[in-house]
């Protein structure tokens, strides 16, 4: 349904007109994220470029009973921002100053648009290190990551997003501004509601600062690559580096669908005949201790059946490591027409138990899949390759995700690390938790957006 023209003319009067899109040529990229489900078009599309111009479009909107979609970058993998029909989306990625980088009290505040990788730049300019690294830093934005809680390639010994958050500003659904954390280290004077919003995913309110911890960079490091001729191998040495009190920075997995597809796209010179790798990258304050714990994740390795372990010997062989490791998402994407990337993720002893289950579940349902991710986490991303189009193959590929999600929980692990739950995965909650808690979390739901319009058909629905 078209939108109503006055209503259309009162958001161009706060933004301005260049900031809001009504014509299906425009509107048609926001109809769609980084999931495979289907597209839906937006009746428009507002991209408020202050604090007091986001607060009098939430208010206008909310008061016009519209539904409202927030987007950043809409890279999430869980169709959190495929807009609700004849609903609109609020833009939030021309919010995009850094407002401060505080050398002195290691924090950074920001607004919600600022890309991830420009970020984490501007703060290691000024010698200070934001850890949190997803795969797609390059394009997402800081308020898509905290809506997200977005892990990345180094969570395992520095947390993901929300270890990050000292602070925020929301607005809510009467417009205003809601403020919660503060610059200091230490917070209670409020309920922690900077830790609610984590993960939230654009159903509480829109952020519209972040107060972002920061912390000294690492002094030292070293990046390996273990290579394996059996991928049961492999996840073992991952449970022996967590089992034996190393912690790695990051500890990565690929398998050799992985490995060949990758290798094919980036010529890194991964081993392509290679059950498996893992990229494993050790760092802290002292170059020696450094070098120790280097070597227990090569003993470990080794002990596991680990064929050849490469060390990067200078920063450029480094970078190309990690660079692979970055392109896997990518470099599978481009096999098929559909990638079905799933997100399930298991206590780390069971990643063995979970890999050759993935392994089993593509065997029986004959479908491609490869499998890569934060093993030192336990979130392994078993990427299916496919076709949506062919509709007999695409059943095999929902009756595979379905088993996929049954053997995670089963071995006491959830449907998503990092990835969201948003609008694919909504329909598998009760089956991680219960009815109770899933009315428990629609009743806090309706507390901060009444009339449901913030994200609805998203997470608890
Ligand atoms: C190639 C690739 C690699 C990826 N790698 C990783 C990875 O390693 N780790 C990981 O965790 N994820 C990864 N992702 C998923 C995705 O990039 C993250 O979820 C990211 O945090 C989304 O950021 P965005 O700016 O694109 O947010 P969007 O996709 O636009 O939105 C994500 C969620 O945030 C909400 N939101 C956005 N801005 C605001 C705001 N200002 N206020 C309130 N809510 C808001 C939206 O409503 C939505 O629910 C990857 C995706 C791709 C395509």
């Amino acid at each position: 349904m078209p939108i109503n023209p006055t209503l259309v003319k009162e958001f161009e009067s706060i933004t301005g007109k260049e900031q809001v899109l009504t014509e299906p040529a425009d509107l048609q990229c926001y109809s769609y994220d980084a999931a495979v489900l289907s597209p839906v078009m937006p009746a428009l599309v507002v991209a408020p470029t202050t604090q007091e111009q986001l607060c009098k479009v939430v208010k206008l909107a909310y008061d016009n009973g519209l539904p409202i979609t927030v987007r950043g970058s809409g890279t999430n993998l869980s169709g959190s921002t495929i807009p609700q029909g004849d609903g609109m989306v609020i833009l939030t990625n021309r919010l995009n100053k850094i407002l401060e980088i505080n050398e002195e009290d290691l924090y950074a505040v920001v607004e919600p648009g600022v890309v991830t990788a420009q970020f984490a730049a501007a703060v290691t300019a000024r010698g200070l290190f934001y850890p949190p690294d997803p795969g797609s830093q390059s394009v997402s934005t800081l308020g898509g990551n905290v809506a997200h809680n977005a892990g990345g390639l180094r969570g395992l010994k520095y947390g993901v997003t929300k270890d990050y958050i000292m602070g925020m500003e929301v607005v809510d659904y009467r417009g205003e501004l809601i403020k919660t954390g503060s610059r200091t280290v230490k917070y209670v004077t409020g309920y922690n509601m900077a830790a609610l919003m984590a993960a939230s995913e654009g159903t509480l309110g829109v952020f519209s600062n972040i107060i972002i911890k920061l912390v000294p960079p690492p002094k030292a490091s070293k990046a390996m690559l273990a290579e394996f001729d059996d991928v049961n191998k492999a996840s073992e040495a991952v449970a022996g580096i967590i089992s034996g009190h190393i912690v790695p920075c990051t500890l990565e997995f690929l398998d050799q669908n992985c490995i060949r597809y990758v290798e094919a796209d980036t010529k890194a010179g991964l081993p392509v005949d290679a059950a498996a790798i893992l990229l494993i990258e050790v760092d802290g304050g002292h170059p020696l201790l450094v070098e120790e714990d280097a070597d227990k994740v090569m003993e470990v390795c080794r002990k596991c059946g680990s064929t050849n372990i490469r060390i990067a010997q200078n920063a450029e062989e480094k970078l190309k490591i990690w660079e692979a490791r970055r392109n896997a998402l990518p470099a599978l994407a481009r096999a098929r027409p559909t990638t079905v990337l799933e997100d399930a993720t298991v206590p780390r002893s069971q990643i063995p138990a979970m890999v050759a289950a993935v392994n089993a579940v593509a065997a029986k349902y004959s479908l491609e899949v490869g499998t890569f991710g934060h093993a030192g986490d336990g979130n392994l991303h078993p990427t299916i390759l496919c076709d949506r189009r062919n509709k007999e193959e695409f059943a095999r590929v929902e009756a595979a995700v379905d088993e996929i999600f049954d053997v995670a929980l089963q071995l006491k692990g959830t449907l998503s690390g990092e990835h969201g739950i948003g609008k694919a995965k909504a329909k598998w909650m009760e089956k991680e938790t219960n009815r109770a808690t899933i009315e428990f979390n629609r009743n806090l739901r309706r507390a901060l957006d009444p009339k449901l319009l913030f994200n609805a058909g998203n997470k608890f629905v």
